[in-house]
């Protein structure tokens, strides 16, 4: 049987650090992050459609504006917390987990895409998270 997804991708802006990083990453710093989602539906709807590319704009592109597009991504368990929070706390989106590319992308696949896309009759099954245009990360069902 033929296997139809649907992809749309969406570009943030975004701080972070990884703990513990062996070298540059454990610097504050940002990537222009590329989001690159894979749409899986249940059939295509009466139009011939996996999901309307607007949905995916409206539901997984959006949260990402609002919640991580120039904002600052540290996780909980970074000790320059309470730092970061006392500098611009409305920057920083606290995450439970040390915001890898990897992370990230399993957060957003496991966590944030099921509750948008709720209701839809479509589930996201890759995230690819590219943090340059040489290394990227994805997660899969
Ligand atoms: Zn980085």
């Amino acid at each position: 049987m033929t296997k139809i997804i649907a992809e749309r991708y969406h570009d943030i802006s975004c701080g972070h650090r990884v703990v513990g990083h062996e070298h540059k990453c454990k610097y504050l710093h940002g990537h222009n992050y590329r989001f690159t989602f894979t749409i899986e539906g249940e059939a295509l709807d009466s139009l011939g459609r996996v999901i309307d590319f607007g949905v995916m704009k409206s539901t997984l592109c959006e949260w990402l504006e609002n919640h991580y597009d120039h904002k600052f991504l540290m996780w909980a368990d970074d000790p320059y917390l309470d730092t970061m929070m006392q500098l611009s706390e409305e920057s920083m989106v606290v995450v439970p987990f040390n915001p890898t590319a990897e992370n990230i992308a399993k957060h957003f696949l496991e966590e944030v895409a099921p509750q948008l896309l709720e209701g839809t009759g479509a589930r996201l099954i890759k995230c690819r998270v590219d943090e340059t245009r040489k290394c990227s990360a994805t997660a899969m069902l």
